[in-house]
């Protein structure tokens, strides 16, 4: 029986800024398209991540829904999340097998009309979404929009789970911050305004702390 890999850059247990409800996010390692402005460089190699068994990370999904107040459902992001599908639609089986109303919402730096045309792994994880936010990241459209950062990215509704959300508040849902119990800490959302990123770590430089790739804290 062979084992299958997720190229993960990072994860977060508890996020409440990407995407409806309370939900775990997976950022996977390595994108083709390289946006100019592009809020997370460090994911686009698609070497460098840390492969994960997707039996492993059913488990850390699982768990995380089973708590009281637990996650509703998985954000994928990235990197591009239609380059790894094929592991990721093995993930959201696995873990709908078990708890079958577990939502998935991704991101996708194509189009959903030309993910609609690519090959089946792409159609099979298209097919097992919620939600998609579609399109590359462009900088001059840059907006305070809910969950995307340009005017050009679609919020679609791919199941009625979530249909709802059309119709709300299209506005920045925020950035949130998480500190872990060594003193690590990351931060996740899609800024509101351009640059963020770059202003963000210079205040933290001129404070003493790097925020590097795996969002860790200097000693
Ligand atoms: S598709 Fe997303 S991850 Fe890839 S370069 Fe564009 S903004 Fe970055």
């Amino acid at each position: 029986m062979t084992t299958t890999l997720l190229s993960v850059a990072r994860t977060l247990d508890n996020c409440t800024v990407l995407g409806p409800g309370t939900r775990a996010v997976i950022w996977v390692q390595g994108c083709p398209l390289r946006c100019r402005g592009c809020v997370a460089a460090e994911t686009l190699p698609f070497e460098g991540g840390t492969p994960r068994p997707v039996a492993e990370l059913t488990e850390w999904l699982v768990g995380l829904s089973q708590v009281a107040g637990g996650v509703e459902g998985v954000t994928l992001s990235g990197g591009e999340p239609f380059s790894q599908a094929a592991a990721l639609v093995e993930l959201i089986d696995t873990v709908r097998a078990r708890r079958p109303d577990f939502s998935v919402m991704a991101y996708s730096g194509f189009r959903y009309e030309a993910l609609c045309r690519g090959d089946a792994g792409r159609r099979a994880l298209l097919d097992r979404l919620d939600l998609l936010i579609d399109g590359p990241y462009v900088a001059s459209k840059h907006g305070s929009l809910r969950w995307r950062g340009s005017a050009n990215q679609r919020v679609l509704a791919l199941s009625d789970r979530y249909a709802h959300v059309l119709t709300e508040s299209d506005t920045s849902a925020g950035i949130e911050l998480s500190l872990a119990t060594d003193g690590s800490f990351a931060w996740a959302g899609v800024p509101p305004t351009s640059g963020f990123r770059e202003g963000f770590e210079a205040h933290l430089a001129a404070r003493g702390f790097v925020l590097h790739a795996e969002a860790r804290r200097e000693p």
